[in-house]
């Protein structure tokens, strides 16, 4: 049994990985500490249940890394993916502190798998055996040790925060609505991209056709409730992680599983049997986060990736199979699209087919002449059949929209003071290092550096 009415140290609001990094730097500093997470005990854990790797910089080869990987390349690479859009110091914060998350995690629990190689991350992404799920488990089996109190189904609604300074969270719990009082508060509560109307505000009714890849839990109730009190926030409500999935996908929570990878060796329609952008610009990993903004940006934010059989071992499958026909027309039918719009789109593309050696693992010389627009490299005509087709939606994965915070991980006022005795730490802080653009493992690091710092932070203003 947990007792709420007593005063805690610090209250960690949210269950994934940035709320237990958060729990665990704060216990082991001497601090009391309760977490409320809004989620049921099954699906605790946020989007963090959902991850695979995390990103960090390195001097040379480990155990599950390659090579290495350097503050200078981790950073440029940074401002490369972001245009520039990031906070200097708390980028080159996050990278240094970066180095030491893995053997962190290692020591509380987490498992690596040994280097593979997977997209290309050997030097720059350790992979967790089990994912995101086997480290929560993990991090919830330390923290329960070292004695953190965990509270489910408790979503807390509000903050009361008088001249800066945190006093008490308002929480529905079971039904029951509660004071809880602590000395402190690490809000690690997500982003807001499970609320819908929030997103309608900010991308209009087109948000209505979103899929939300993660938890249906991170509704951005406390962020909303941080802007209102007085918080500064950085980042464009528009600004977030947005990929192609399966149309076919649940609304909420569908994981890694509905993501499409076949795209670049696929023309992409949209419901007009049209192309409308070069598949093949880049290496997946390297393009795949920007196909969720140009689906949306197509009528009824909706598109269908087609591929011949010469293509449909070439990429990690999806959850659900393809549409499959003996021709493009009756493939057409089959997706409801205009067959003989479709079968002319087919057609202009494989005529403007260049004949080149194909290779999936290098941008290779397979491209398209005088077609609007291009394909440039992966351009094979699409003549085998069977043809294959999967519909294709924006999955968003998480906002960018956050509050300003400083190097203690304390939330910037409006005044731009920083509030003493309020923390913030992973996805509701991402945007101060995500302008804009993303690098895969980057939500992982963010919550791991910046919630170890909040909760020793947390812990350090509570025994000083
Ligand atoms: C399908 C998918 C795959 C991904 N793969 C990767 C990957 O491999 N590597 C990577 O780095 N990133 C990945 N990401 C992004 C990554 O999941 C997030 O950036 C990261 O997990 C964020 O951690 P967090 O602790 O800030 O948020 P979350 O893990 O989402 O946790 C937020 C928590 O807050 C709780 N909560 C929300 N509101 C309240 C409230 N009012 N009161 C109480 N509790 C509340 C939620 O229930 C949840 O437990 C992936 C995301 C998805 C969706």
């Amino acid at each position: 049994m947990i007792d709420i009415t007593r005063n805690y140290d610090v209250l960690v609001v949210g269950g994934g990985n940035a709320a237990l990094c958060a729990a665990i730097s704060a216990r082991k500093a001497g601090a009391t500490v309760l977490i409320m997470e809004y989620a049921p005990r099954e699906f605790r854990g946020g989007n963090s249940r959902h991850t695979r790797n995390l990103r960090c910089a390195h001097d040379g080869p480990t155990e599950f890394l390659k090579g290495s990987y350097p503050e200078e390349k981790f950073f440029n690479d940074l401002l490369n993916i972001t245009d520039g859009n990031t906070h200097e110091k708390l980028a080159r914060l996050m990278i240094r502190d970066s180095v030491d998350a893995p053997a962190w995690m290692y020591d509380h629990g987490v498992r690596f798998q040994h280097i593979q190689g997977t997209l290309g991350l050997a030097h720059s992404n350790p992979f967790f055996i089990g994912g995101g799920r086997a480290l929560l488990n993990a991090f919830y089996n330390v923290a329960r040790r070292l004695g953190v109190k965990v509270l489910y189904n408790s979503e807390v609604l509000e903050l009361e925060i008088e001249d800066g300074t945190f006093r008490s969270a308002v929480v529905r719990s079971r039904g029951f609505t509660h004071k809880v009082q602590a000395k402190s508060v690490v809000i690690a509560s997500g982003g807001f991209q499970a609320d819908i109307d929030w997103l309608k505000e900010a991308w209009g009714e087109v948000a209505e056709n979103f899929i939300i890849r993660g938890t249906p839990y991170n509704r951005g109730r406390m962020l909303k409730d941080l802007i209102a009190r007085g918080a500064e926030i950085v980042g464009d409500p528009r600004q977030c992680h947005a990929v192609a999935i399966d149309a076919r996908s649940p609304r909420f929570d569908a994981g890694i599983v509905t993501r499409l990878d076949c795209l670049p060796f696929s023309i992409v329609v949209n419901k007009d049997a049209e192309r409308f952008y070069d598949e093949g610009e880049d290496f997946w990993p390297k393009r795949y986060a920007i196909w969720g903004r140009l689906v949306a940006d197509q009528p009824d934010q909706v598109a269908f990736s087609i591929i011949d059989s010469r293509s449909i071992d070439l990429f990690m499958p999806s959850l659900f199979r393809p549409f499959r026909a003996d021709s493009i027309r009756e493939l057409g039918r089959l997706l409801a699209l205009d067959p003989l719009r479709l079968e002319r789109t087919v057609r202009d593309f494989n005529e403007a087919v260049r004949p080149g050696n194909f290779n999936k693992d290098e941008l290779d010389d397979c491209a398209t002449v005088s077609l609007e627009p291009p394909k440039t490299h992966w351009a094979r005509p699409l003549d085998k059949p069977p043809f294959y087709a999967y519909p294709l939606r924006p999955g968003i994965t998480f906002t960018y929209l956050a509050v300003k915070v400083d190097e203690c991980a304390r939330v910037v006022m409006q005044d731009s003071s920083p509030a003493e005795n309020i923390f913030a730490a992973g996805e509701i802080m991402a945007g101060n290092i995500l302008g804009q653009g993303y690098m895969a493992g980057m939500g992982m690091t963010i919550g791991t550096v910046f919630g170890r710092i909040a909760g020793k932070e947390a812990a350090g203003y509570v025994c000083r």
